[in-house]
């Protein structure tokens, strides 16, 4: 009960009991203990609730953002449930003052619940599609009113997922899970994402003979692509997928974060409405394309996913604009020196396209910090291409020859202390 409810009704009790004449001392007894007994119940109840009076959710299938905006700063803890997966966020008495369409379930939630669990406390359940883990859960101040709540999921294994409801201990606040979860990054080993594009429902390209799927070539590719570099002394590859699954070009991004990835190469074979164009292109990203057809190509890419990777939000938007900025600088020379080398190893052994290092915005090469590039090995659309795509040995030479490329560069950025 509020106090200044109690208060009012006291005060109305004891002008009664004074209007009311002789046993005036008896009733003002009885008014002085109700007072006190309401007010000690006052004291041990919870204080007045918290009001949450905005929230929104923002991300993707990969990294999805709850921000819950409060009156007052908010107490809260998290801890994990399994089958299915579920993040449970406690709060102390919550009045939650905003329309429930704010939290409506997106990205990785299917379902978020929020409610008054007893007189103290409050609760809020977040359903996920998938296992996760909270990689930020925080509370901030905010510029005009009150504090928010900043809680990023993220996409995790189940191992992991498995591994942290075993050591999360009810009685504190699981809130960012222990980072050594993550598989741990030897020092000095230069990790590459190989990103075999498409995949699942996403077919992707199709020969123009044969009808072979992109995906299954760009699957052989690269899988014989990180063997290749799993040879290479102080070189550990990962594939982004290993099997006919669907990703999406978010979770490639994420994926390859959460491995520590120094380089990140995404691999397509795709095809021009022009079926006599052939050859090999290395495309870095850029907002602006270098030309028509690098701008088709990583729009009809982009249609796998139309949401974007990975994304700095809410940081102060000059703050997050420079540090962005600075990082993407630095990732951008990084990238386009491995397009380089690309080139620089297939000039003369490989059929290359003309000005084969090319730019287009590719939602896939979006990480601000890991130097990425993509691959276009040949056009499906082109017979010829798809002759030597399908080729084995073919293959094998080209995968030889961008290990290489990989390699070179990977020990010129060791030896510019990069
Ligand atoms: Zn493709």
């Amino acid at each position: 009960m509020k106090l200044d409810r109690v208060l009012t009704i006291v005060g109305a009790a004891g002008l009664r009991a004074i209007a009311q004449g002789p046993r005036i001392i008896e009733r003002f007894a009885l008014v002085v203990a109700l007072l006190f007994v309401a007010f000690s119940s006052a004291s041990f109840a919870s204080q007045q609730p918290m009001l949450a009076f905005a929230a929104r959710v923002a991300g993707d299938d990969a990294r999805t953002r709850v921000v819950i905006d409060f009156e007052s700063k908010p107490a809260f803890s998290v801890h994990y449930i399994g089958k299915p997966e579920r993040i449970v966020v406690d709060l102390s008495a919550t009045a939650f003052g905003f329309p429930a369409g704010d939290l409506a379930p997106r990205g990785l939630f299917k379902d978020i619940r929020y409610g008054t669990m007893g007189e103290d406390s409050a609760r809020l359940v977040f359903t996920t599609s998938r296992p996760v883990k909270l990689v930020t859960a925080e509370v901030r101040q905010n510029e005009d009113r009150g504090f928010r709540l900043i809680l990023d999921a993220e996409i995790t294994s189940q191992p992991q997922f498995d591994a942290m409801l075993k050591t999360q201990d009810w009685g504190q606040s699981a809130a960012v899970p222990p980072q050594d979860i993550d598989p741990p990054v030897e020092d000095g080993v230069f990790v590459v994402a190989v990103d075999a594009g498409h995949g699942g429902i996403d077919a992707g390209a199709s020969g123009a003979t044969t009808k072979t799927p992109e995906k299954t070539v760009t699957l052989a590719f690269a899988k014989l692509l990180a063997d290749k570099l799993n040879k290479i002394e102080g070189v550990k590859a990962f594939l982004t997928r290993d099997d006919d699954t669907y990703l999406s070009l978010s979770e490639r991004v994420t994926v390859a974060r959460q491995h520590h990835a120094d380089l990140f190469i995404s691999i397509h074979a795709d095809t021009l409405p022009q079926k006599d164009i052939r050859g090999a292109t290395v495309y870095t990203l850029s907002d602006k394309a270098s030309d028509r057809m690098a701008e088709n190509l990583a729009a009809r890419e982009n249609l796998s996913d139309q949401l974007a990777g990975y994304q700095v939000e809410d940081a102060k938007p000059e703050v997050a604009d420079i540090l962005l900025d600075l990082t993407r600088r630095e990732t951008q020379a990084f990238s386009v020196a491995l397009a380089d080398n690309v080139v620089k190893s297939f000039d003369g052994q490989v059929g290359l396209i003309n000005n084969p290092h090319r730019q287009a915005n590719f939602q896939v090469l979006r990480a601000p910090d890991i130097p990425s590039a993509l691959l276009e090995m040949g056009f499906l659309s082109n017979s010829d291409d798809e002759k030597l795509l399908l080729d084995e040995n073919w293959r094998d030479k080209v995968a030889s020859l961008l290990a290489e490329a990989v390699h070179r560069y990977h020990k010129r950025s060791v030896a510019n202390g990069g």
